[in-house]
């Protein structure tokens, strides 16, 4: 049976060569960015019903109503932070722990904070069992950052907000790159790059993109 286009008996083996190919067709170039989204199985990040698509290149439900991101989408926001081996990254949002992962074999340290509790418990196992020792998982409201840990090379928020949160774009060093969907809706988001200046900030508008919202506080669960 054919399912779009994905036979069922494909191997391991075609089954990356399929995934790879669609990241190249979307717009990913960079051969680390490649390398690194070839080295974390995205079956890992999935749980239940929805495990039999991690392959395709589609969002898919995680727990606590959120969602893993569309490969293409990590991809093209890791590929746009131009990540250098030294370089300490905070992302908000860490959902799946999906992103983290990849950003981890990309960079000397990642930080990565949900307001969901279970998200990041499940997350630090996750890191745990692939031996995944440079991230740091914890329970936090992301639009404030992570003051002790600040400043930041790069910035990732996987969750849209109205416009860059203020203390995001203060806790970025001089050179510092952030990325973050911006968007009044749930419908009309645009993927923004910031860099940061000697004075001041670059904001340069990248695509149109869909993600749950940036929300305030920590949730109960
Ligand atoms: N990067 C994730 C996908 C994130 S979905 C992955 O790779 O799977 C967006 C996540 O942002 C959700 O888990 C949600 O709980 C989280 N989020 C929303 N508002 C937040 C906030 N203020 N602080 C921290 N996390 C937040």
């Amino acid at each position: 049976m054919m399912d779009h286009g994905t036979p069922e008996n494909e191997s391991a083996a075609e089954r990356k060569m399929r995934f790879l190919f669609a990241l190249r067709s979307k717009g990913v170039t960079d051969a680390r960015v490649l390398s690194a989204m070839e080295r974390v199985d995205r079956g890992q990040f999935v749980r239940g019903l929805f495990a039999e698509r991690a392959y395709e290149d589609m969002p898919l439900p995680i727990a606590c109503g959120q969602t893993i991101s569309q490969p293409s989408v990590v991809a093209l926001m890791t590929q746009a932070l131009n990540i250098s081996p030294r370089d300490t990254v905070l992302e908000v949002g860490t959902g799946s722990g999906y992103q983290a992962a990849i950003l981890a074999h990309l960079a000397r340290r990642v930080y990565t904070v949900d307001r969901h509790r279970r998200l990041v418990r499940e997350a630090q196992e996750l890191f745990r069992d692939l031996g995944l020792v440079n991230i740091v998982a914890m329970t936090a409201d992301g639009s404030y950052g992570l003051p002790d840990q600040a400043p930041f090379d790069r910035i990732i928020v996987t969750a849209a907000a109205e416009d860059p949160p203020g203390p995001l774009l203060a806790q970025l060093k001089t050179g510092g790159i952030m990325v973050v969907p911006v968007g009044q809706s749930d419908t009309v988001q645009h993927l923004i790059k910031v860099t940061r200046l000697e004075s001041g900030y670059d904001y340069e508008e990248l695509r149109p993109v869909r993600f749950v919202p940036l929300v305030e506080g920590i949730s109960a669960d």
